[in-house]
């Protein structure tokens, strides 16, 4: 059995391509660009980095993009009054607010102050209620992400045993709930795995489709893994490495070297997962701008 990469640095440029062709048709017909804006507070470097990819992504793609950077010691209020400007913004079609946030904020209050309308994340619990209800909104950007691959890849996901390993609010548990719908891809029998599971590997090595989605590098090996198994690694951590240029080397949750050889197709980290998470995010914004614009 060979084993397939699931590339998607190559995929999403394809997807950007395609969506870049949408905006200019949308362009054409007389409406404005798309526009998203996202708020970075802090100093974060991963946070940073992920927030000029998603900018940058805005450019490649025509769509007019805002950043709104604030200090960490922002204040709830300050932020939250942001978070209002913004939903009140009719040249803003969606926007973010890049996670995590300092401490002294509380995550869950700053998700529920967007209108779900331009909540291109897809973290309000109304568009997650929607989500697992099986009912239009938006889809959180790594698993919508992730679905898209498989769709585009032609993998077979329909009668699947898939097993998600993590239960977050922004990619296990919507995973678990994508995988599982009707539809395809989809219809699959879901096992999703968590820091209480018992038995881990036995879960694991029972998945048609593994998808590891936990922060803990490495932590998936070959004997936890059935033979042609699909695997899909959506951790990204950053290990130290004085030999690479920036001091530090991604590294996913699955161990590749050990784990690929026995796979039908994998993911790799980096150029897997985090790109189709940008695609993501650029279409749930264009469907924000297409409703925007049905109900002027
Ligand atoms: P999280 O910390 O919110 O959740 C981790 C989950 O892992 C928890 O549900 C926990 O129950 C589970 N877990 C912890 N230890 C475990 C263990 N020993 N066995 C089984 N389960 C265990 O993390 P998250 O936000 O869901 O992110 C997970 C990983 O995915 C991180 O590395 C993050 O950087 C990465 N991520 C990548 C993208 C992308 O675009 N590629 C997007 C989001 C998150």
């Amino acid at each position: 059995m060979e084993t397939g990469i699931l590339d998607g640095k190559s995929l999403s440029k394809q997807i950007k391509e395609e969506i870049a062709r949408e905006v200019a048709d949308w362009v054409g017909q007389g409406n404005r660009r798309p526009h998203l804006a996202a708020v970075l507070v802090g100093q974060d470097g991963a946070s940073r980095t992920y927030v000029d990819h998603k900018v940058k992504s805005c450019a490649q793609v025509g769509f007019e993009s805002t950043l709104i950077e604030r200090p960490a010691d922002i204040g709830q209020a300050d932020l939250l009054e942001i978070v209002a400007q913004l939903n009140d913004d009719p040249a803003i079609d969606g926007f973010i607010v890049q996670l995590p946030l300092p401490a002294h904020i509380d995550d869950q209050a700053v998700i529920e102050a967007v209108d779900p309308a331009k909540d291109v994340d897809g973290f309000h619990p109304s568009n997650m209620g929607n989500l697992a209800l099986g009912l239009p909104g938006f889809v959180p950007a790594t698993p919508a992400g992730i679905m898209t691959m498989l769709e585009r890849s032609g993998v077979e996901t329909e009668g699947k045993h898939a097993v998600v390993i993590g239960r977050s609010s922004i990619v296990g548990t919507p995973m678990s709930l994508l995988l599982s719908r009707s539809g395809s891809p989809g219809n699959c029998t879901v096992t999703l795995c968590h820091s209480r599971t018992q038995d881990l590997a036995a879960h694991c090595s029972r998945a048609d489709i593994l998808v590891a989605a936990v922060g803990r590098p490495g932590m998936v090996k070959a004997d936890m893994v059935k033979e042609g198994a699909v695997v899909i690694d959506v951790g990204i951590t950053r290990v130290e490495d004085p030999t690479a240029k920036r001091g530090f080397r991604l590294k996913g949750d699955v161990d590749y070297a050990d784990v690929a050889p026995k796979c039908r197709w994998i993911t790799p980290v980096p150029g897997g997962v985090g790109p189709m998470t940008i695609v993501s995010l650029l279409n749930n914004t264009l469907e924000a701008a297409r409703r925007s614009a049905d109900q002027a």
